[in-house]
């Protein structure tokens, strides 16, 4: 029998702005998420213990991410083309954190498409995963942001699908602007709250899992970027989406999938986006991932701010 202590579940505070108030809107399986009085901050509350640190993705997380199905999702050369159109938004060059970098897939596509324009660094505690992002020949330190050097800054930090797993994103945005260069770019993308596919499917959604412990919504992210002060926003986008998945959970029965089911889908859906045969039906596919993006409404929300 485990101590007590050690599966106790214990509140949390509001991540966004620290508040103590909140109330239950959902719970799937063991999970309850509550959203904050405040600031209407949607966020997993209590904790599940496996979450509380970052101990889940050294251990049961780490094979998933050098899965065949998730490595050839992560290396498609689809996978990040919409990250990469962001970034050559904001900084068409110079040096790049990727924060949370697991394979390299993001810093990779980048380095084969532009080259020397940017010089890349990544960032993870996911030991196996870096294993592989190294065997590329990329630059990664191992371990937490905060014990990255921040001489030389860098111009841009990015957290792609970052910000929903860390117990405490406002430490995270911190460390961001002690890294970065004044006038550099910060770029973080999560899942939408306020997604259309949230809307229609609200728990029976596979994003709203144990690992992703904050759902943030354009404001709240906005919100905890900016609240230190050291950010202004110059950017605010809504990208991605999948009307696969979206029909997939339509069906199911809201019950949590597998880490290699999501991959295998994942895998599936960058094989179409590659297939020749299926380009008119892309045509529409991206006109309305552009409209739910006008409307805020796609899967994924995109902060971009700048360092004051
Ligand atoms: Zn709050």
């Amino acid at each position: 029998m485990p101590h007590p202590s050690a599966t106790a579940l214990t509140p949390r505070a509001c991540p966004v702005c620290d508040s103590t108030d909140s109330s239950p809107v959902l719970t799937k399986g063991a999970m309850t998420l509550t959203r904050c009085i405040g600031c209407r901050m949607v966020f997993q509350n209590p904790l599940l213990p496996e979450f509380r640190t970052g101990d889940y993705y050294e251990g049961d997380g780490a094979q998933f991410y050098l899965s065949p199905d998730k490595l050839r999702s992560d290396h498609a050369p689809v996978r990040y083309e919409r990250e990469v159109r962001l970034l050559r938004r904001y900084c068409a060059g110079g040096r790049i954190l990727d924060v949370g970098c697991g394979t390299g897939g993001f810093l990779h596509q980048l380095r084969q498409r532009y080259g020397a324009a940017y010089t890349p660094v990544g960032n993870d505690i996911a030991g196996a995963a870096v294993d592989h992002a190294e065997s590329l020949g990329l630059q990664i330190h191992r371990g937490s942001l905060a014990e990255l050097a921040a001489e030389p800054p860098f111009d841009v930090l990015t957290f792609w699908a970052v910000m929903e797993h860390l117990p405490n994103p406002q430490a995270f945005v911190q460390e961001a602007s002690r890294l970065l260069r004044p006038g550099g770019i910060f770029l973080a993308l999560t899942p939408n709250y306020r997604s259309l596919a949230v809307r229609l499917l609200g728990g029976r959604y596979r994003y709203i899992l144990p690992q992703h412990v904050n759902y943030f919504t354009r404001e709240t992210l906005e919100a905890v970027l900016t609240r230190s002060g050291h950010f202004r926003t110059v950017g605010i986008h809504s990208t991605h989406f999948n009307p696969l998945v979206i029909a997939r959970d339509f069906r199911g029965h809201g019950a949590l999938v597998p880490d290699t089911q999501r991959a295998q889908l994942l895998a599936r859906t960058n094989a179409w986006k590659q297939d020749a045969r299926l380009k008119p039906l892309r045509w529409i596919y991206s006109l309305l991932e552009r409209a739910l993006g006008r409307f805020q409404l796609a899967d994924n929300v995109v902060v971009a701010v700048q360092r004051i």
